[in-house]
């Protein structure tokens, strides 16, 4: 199917039902109402001389208007291109040029960046730009105006005339291990995709889905809103991304059954001043992924959140982007262990990445993805496209995980992170984990820094909790001594407020590898 056919099957069934409410301005949408907007705004689009293939790129935060222009281009063909809020003018002009956007739709400012400024700067430099749209002024009434007076045949054609594999958004991936690379995605790779997540985790008309994650990334657009959109449920936006206290604000006033948040949008919630006094009780289930879920929090999310159903996903962009998911029937012990068992219709395997032959379970290697999900290829670049899928379709992730008997993967980190400390290898992961265990410790990340006499050593970056003293080194060694390994506790500590985040919520070691050598002289 389409997005687009699909969305309409939903609202033909639950017409009624709430759709979408954002926060922050207190608007609200049925599935009729929400219909109304995209139909008129892909009609819209059309009349502006957008068709199926022009690239259409979307630069904003979590706004109503970003979902109703993800539907309203899906349903015409257009490629939705999804431009990562807390980029600037340079990154701004590379991402328009390298895919060739035609209609840039664009907020006005987000928080103390002037994006219209910032598109005047590059409009110059970016020759195929035809129009820019910027969200709430005239230009964007006129595009729903233009588009609710136009013959509705117009677009029951256009959509007819589409397939779903066609292209349907370039998605550029978090950028965590170096430059983001945009992946190329059909309608078939994330409508089934945002399907099945809804599946897994049992979503119906009854659901209401707080999307604290990003939407221009495949968390808020694929597993939030194409799961929502393709089950009936609601899409809540708190009045702030990323900020913990609006996060259980919404949850708390709109009675949200789902949360979704990375490992650290989690750690700051539990953490929030007043925790205890917000009614979470409607929280039935809800998904971390993104990065490594410790144990710690999976298990406080469970307790203290009373999101007995959560589920932990694994993924990236370029497989549309979940290949594993924990499901609410499997042992306590395992959803908050592991990533879970390979989604429907997908195949996994976890080889050596030297030889490239599967290794037996229970054995790390690297982790392959096969089947639907498996995006296009990168955008224009065919031979990043190369290094990464390879003759027999396989995905190869660039994670190291390991598979049980049973077929749970449990994900030790990333190729790229791991350190060789004396020819030994060392997954970050598994000392993270232990050193969440520490009273004082808010948050964990281990790195490896260059050492004339081992190759490497290990450091540990820390957040203390509120009113701890900073950790020294030989504290830390004192409490891992008799529980790690000699060669697995770290040499150095380095202790921080915040860790160098990507906008999707990920530390990137890549800088704290950078600052640490800087620290190390
Ligand atoms: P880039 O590819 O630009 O360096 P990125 O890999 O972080 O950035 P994404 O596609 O957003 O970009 O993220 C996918 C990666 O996130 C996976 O390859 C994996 O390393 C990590 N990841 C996702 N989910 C999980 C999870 N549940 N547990 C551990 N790691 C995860
Ligand atoms: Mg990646």
């Amino acid at each position: 199917d389409t997005i687009g056919g699909n969305f309409d099957r939903t609202v033909h069934a639950f017409g009624e039902r709430d759709a979408l409410v954002d926060r922050a301005s207190g608007r609200r949408w049925t599935y009729a109402e929400m219909a109304e907007d995209v139909n008129a705004l892909a009609l819209g689009l059309l009349d502006l001389g957008i068709d199926k293939g022009d690239r259409v790129g979307i630069w904003a935060p979590n706004l109503p208007e970003w979902t109703l222009t993800q539907y309203a281009t899906a349903k015409i063909g257009a490629i939705l291109v999804n431009i990562n809020p807390a980029y600037r003018s340079h990154e701004l002009e590379f991402v328009l040029n390298q895919a060739g956007v035609k209609l840039l739709v664009a907020a006005d400012r987000f928080k103390t960046s002037d994006y219209a400024a910032m598109i005047e700067e590059v409009r110059p430099k970016c020759s195929a730009m035809g129009h820019v749209v910027l969200i709430g002024d005239d230009r964007w009434s006129r595009l729903l105006e233009a588009g609710r007076a136009a013959d509705s045949s117009l677009l029951a054609a256009k959509q007819a005339a589409l397939s779903p594999d066609d292209p349907i958004n370039i998605q550029y991936t978090s950028g965590t291990t170096g430059f983001p690379k945009g992946a190329t995605l059909s309608h078939h790779n994330i409508l089934n995709n945002g399907f099945f997540v809804g599946e897994l985790i049992n979503y119906s008309d009854a659901d209401r889905v707080c999307l604290s994650v990003p939407f221009y990334h495949c968390f808020g657009m694929v597993m939030g809103n194409l799961a929502c959109t393709s089950h009936g449920s609601c899409m809540v936006i708190p009045a702030q991304s990323f900020e913990p206290k609006a996060t259980l604000d919404a949850v708390q006033a709109e009675r949200c059954t789902s949360l979704y948040g990375v490992p650290t949008m989690f750690i700051a919630e539990l953490a929030e001043p007043g925790f205890a006094s917000y009614d979470l009780a409607t929280l039935r289930t809800g998904i971390m992924a993104g990065s490594p879920c410790p144990v710690e929090v999976m298990k406080q999310v469970i307790e203290r959140m009373g999101m007995a159903e959560v589920s932990i996903c694994y993924g990236m962009t370029e497989t549309s982007p979940v290949s594993t998911q924990t499901r609410a029937d499997d042992s306590v012990e395992r959803r908050v262990s592991t990533v879970g068992r390979v989604g429907p219709h997908l195949e996994v395997k976890v080889v050596d990445p030297e030889t490239g032959l599967t290794v037996p379970r229970g054995e790390p290697g690297e982790l392959c993805t096969r089947g639907y999900s498996v995006m296009l290829g990168y955008w224009e670049q065919d031979d990043k496209t190369a290094e990464a899928i390879d003759k027999a379709r396989w995905m190869h992730t660039g994670d190291l995980a390991i598979m049980d008997g049973d077929g749970y993967v449990t994900i030790t980190g990333r190729i790229k992170d791991m350190v060789i400390r004396g020819g030994e290898n060392l997954y970050p992961r598994e000392i993270e984990e232990f050193l969440y265990t520490h009273p004082d410790i808010l948050d964990a990340q281990v790195i490896g820094v260059p050492d004339a006499r081992y190759g490497e050593e290990l450091m540990a970056w820390v957040r203390m909790r509120e009113g701890a003293e900073p950790l020294t080194a030989e504290a830390l060694r004192e409490f891992c001594t008799g529980k790690l390994a000699h060669h697995k506790i770290p040499r150095y500590v380095h202790v921080v407020d915040e860790f160098p985040m990507t906008v999707t919520g990920k530390v990137r070691k890549i800088e704290m590898r950078e600052k640490a050598v800087e620290l190390l002289g």
